[in-house]
């Protein structure tokens, strides 16, 4: 999957997005509560209006669209209509919005995971779901791992003619792949994180996107080894494409070495704040 379309961007982390609202579905998710407020007679003195102007002796899923209804009135009738598409039926749609209902009210996420284009769930995305990750970090890390960072080979592709030669290694052409973790100087850092962690059974010889899945399955990892592990590999990413652009944009170069130290001192202070007192510990030996 590429991200081809604003919708991908806006897909839960579980479907490989940024976790955004769509707000064309998110609007017809909150016009979905006008609906059922209607439908239970709990909209007050504007339900009361309605049910006596405009749908008369006809129901909510039977009256007709006029153009001179207000826009409000038509846009609840334009998410009905979708409604029913979707549901397939009245008694469907019916079930579909007493399916939102929780303690006898309303819960508008779950209208909006009905009208948001669904996409496959990717299975290495659990290991994501963790709060002591850097914003940043996550945000490359899913970049890499749905291959849209704009590394060489992509932009040569395009019809730019470059050199297509990576500037860590200065061995091979540049590629996801390559930089991670294929490239000489990425497998140096990963070495070094390696050895810092000092986490039995935590390998650093295999694709990012294998990191990953190994660590939605738990991977034999305890909870806290893994939000350290996840936060690792996402912070290895991130500092190897950022020494990458520094290389090319600024003319600037950082050894491996300083690299991986300054990862590490960003790991640090980032896990200092963790109340887990696994992590609080293991941080005490470093
Ligand atoms: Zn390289």
């Amino acid at each position: 999957m590429t991200f081809q379309s604003w919708g991908s961007i806006c897909a839960p982390w579980q479907e490989g997005g940024f976790n955004i609202k769509e707000l064309l579905s998110w609007n017809k998710a909150l016009i979905s509560k006008w609906l059922w407020l209607l439908i239970q007679g709990r909209g007050g003195v504007w339900a009361a209006w309605t049910e006596f102007y405009v749908i008369v002796d006809s129901s909510i899923w039977t009256v007709l669209s006029k153009p001179h209804f207000a826009e409000s009135w038509r846009a609840i009738l334009k998410v009905r209509g979708h409604l029913l598409t979707i549901a397939g039926s009245q008694q469907g749609a019916q079930a579909a919005l007493n399916s939102c209902v929780l303690k006898g009210e309303f819960v508008v996420s779950k209208p909006y995971d009905m009208f948001r284009k669904k996409r496959r769930k990717l299975g290495w995305t659990k290991a994501l779901i963790c709060p002591e990750l850097l914003p940043k970090h996550k945000v490359c890390v899913i970049q890499a791992t749905q291959q849209v960072l704009s590394t060489l080979d992509k932009i040569s592709a395009r019809g730019y003619p470059m050199v297509n030669w990576c500037c860590l290694c200065e061995r091979a052409w540049e590629s996801h792949r390559h930089l991670l973790f294929r490239c000489s100087y990425s497998k140096n850092i990963c070495r070094l994180m390696q050895s810092w962690l000092d986490i039995p059974g935590c390998r650093t010889d295999c694709s990012l996107k294998n990191w990953l899945y190994w660590i939605s399955a738990k991977g034999g990892f305890r909870s806290w080894q893994k939000i350290v592990v996840t936060c690792s590999i996402a912070g290895m990413v991130y500092s190897i494409w950022e020494e990458r652009n520094m290389r090319i944009f600024r003319g600037q170069a950082r050894s491996h070495d300083l690299v991986a130290k300054q990862l590490q001192w960003i790991l640090q202070t980032r896990l200092l704040v963790s109340f887990n007192s696994c992590i609080q510990n293991w941080l005490a030996l470093k």
